[in-house]
């Protein structure tokens, strides 16, 4: 009988394998494949490197192997996305958490550590895995934190990453702020909506290919739910609360606009690490 295979050399082999499919990380995604079908964390990996590795771990690393070889995202394989500090559930029914999006919750936090209220009610409208709201319930346990999504199962997935994460935040099904009556219920309300063009080649590329298109898309050039949550949530702002949206790199000026057409004040893009506008805000 052949000897088993180490662990070290089932990394190896999986470095190799997703290098030639043209994976850009293949050591650090090798490392997380192996620990997912093993179950052990890369210390552990290092440390028990020379193990024979079982016939089970051995099957299980060739079957994420090629589901990662076929294009398939790390996020969806390992059910779960690294954002901000927390470490998230994700399911193919939601936007997959992306680092630009962090730069949104710092200015998030800022403003609702400049509000005068010790209580702030903040809403995040089409919230996925319940992104943002659950990066800001876990920096400021004090804001009263809702949420909302069209979509049912990223609207589960929200829920089952603030109970496992004991972050209480009230959820509800709906699209944008259509089921609320226009009255200033929130001092913040933060949104990631879908701003991608739909001939937009990037849709057909990477882990887009595998993600709710609804998430990610949006008629009018990327513009459309920009354009309607703009419109729509002054009215459900008290005076002098904010609105932060993230968008497309080239959407800041006509963000900017329509927030300024919509009646918002002290509006501003910030730039992300890439050095690209990314998050515009506006006052009530
Ligand atoms: N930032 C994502 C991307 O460009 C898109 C997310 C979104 O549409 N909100 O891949």
């Amino acid at each position: 009988m052949d000897t088993p295979p180490t662990l070290d050399a089932l990394l190896r082999d999986l470095r190799i394998r997703l290098q030639d499919a043209g994976i850009e990380n293949p050591g650090l995604e090798a490392r997380m494949l192996l620990g997912a079908a093993t179950s052990r964390d890369t210390a552990q990996l290092i440390a028990h490197g020379t193990d024979p590795a079982t016939p089970a771990q051995a099957t299980r690393v060739d079957a994420l192997c090629r589901r990662r070889c076929a294009g398939e995202p790390m996020a969806h394989i390992l059910g779960r996305r690294s954002f901000w500090t927390l470490d998230l559930g994700v399911s193919p029914a939601c936007l997959i958490p992306r680092p630009e999006t962090e730069l949104l919750v710092e200015q998030a936090l800022s403003v609702i550590d400049e509000l005068d209220t010790d209580k702030p009610r903040v809403l995040d409208l089409g919230t996925g895995p319940g992104t943002i709201i659950l990066a800001l319930k876990s920096e400021r346990p004090g804001i009263l934190a809702f949420a909302s999504d069209r979509s049912e199962g990223a609207l589960q997935q929200a829920q089952t990453n603030a109970r496992e994460l004991g972050l209480p935040v009230h959820l509800w099904q709906g699209h944008w702020l259509d089921a609320l009556a226009p009255q200033p219920h929130f001092d913040v309300i933060t949104c990631n909506p879908p701003y991608i063009d739909p001939g937009d080649p990037h849709l057909t590329r990477g882990d887009l290919r595998f993600e709710p298109r609804t998430a990610l898309a949006a008629e009018e050039h990327g513009l459309a739910d920009l354009h309607r949550v703009i419109d729509t949530a002054r009215a459900c702002l008290k005076p002098g609360g904010w609105l932060l949206l993230e968008h497309g790199f080239d959407q800041g000026e006509r963000v900017r606009r329509r927030l300024q057409q919509a009646g918002y004040r002290d509006i501003d893009t910030l730039k992300d690490p890439a050095g690209h506008e990314r998050t515009s805000l506006g006052k009530h």
